[in-house]
């Protein structure tokens, strides 16, 4: 099994790489179809606790899914609430295309 953070770390991975991949000018079903993910995706997150704050996220903070720097920038929120609940330093917001999407410059 994995734990916690491994998982964590690994389920960011993938949707802030996701978020890079999305499409700048997404159709109407795309839209639909990731919003429709996105809530899919809390409710069988395998952390019953961590699924249940993204759940009630989600009630007042929809995924903006009209652009992919949208949907990064969206992502990046999600990320540093969380990472504002565990005390971690927050990541800076700007840096997701670096990180995420082109790589790190140096
Ligand atoms: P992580 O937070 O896993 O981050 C990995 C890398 O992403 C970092 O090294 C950094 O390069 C980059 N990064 C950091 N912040 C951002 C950002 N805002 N935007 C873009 N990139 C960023 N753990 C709990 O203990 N309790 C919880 O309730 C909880 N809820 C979670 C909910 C979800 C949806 C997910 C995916 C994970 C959750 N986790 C939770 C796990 C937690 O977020 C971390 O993954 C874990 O603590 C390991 O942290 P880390 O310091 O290795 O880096």
């Amino acid at each position: 099994p994995v734990d916690k953070d491994e998982l964590g770390r690994n389920t960011w991975s993938f949707l802030h790489t996701m978020a890079a991949r999305y499409p700048e000018k997404p159709t109407q079903e795309v839209q639909k179809d990731m919003t429709t993910f996105v809530n899919l995706f809390s409710k069988f997150y395998p952390c019953s606790y961590c699924a249940k704050d993204l759940q009630e996220e989600l009630k007042t903070n929809q995924p903006d899914t009209t652009s992919r720097s949208n949907l990064s920038q969206w992502m990046c929120r999600i990320h540093n609430s969380v990472n504002a609940k565990l005390g971690k330093p927050l990541f800076d917001c700007a840096k997701v295309d670096e990180r995420w999407r082109t790589g790190w410059q140096d």
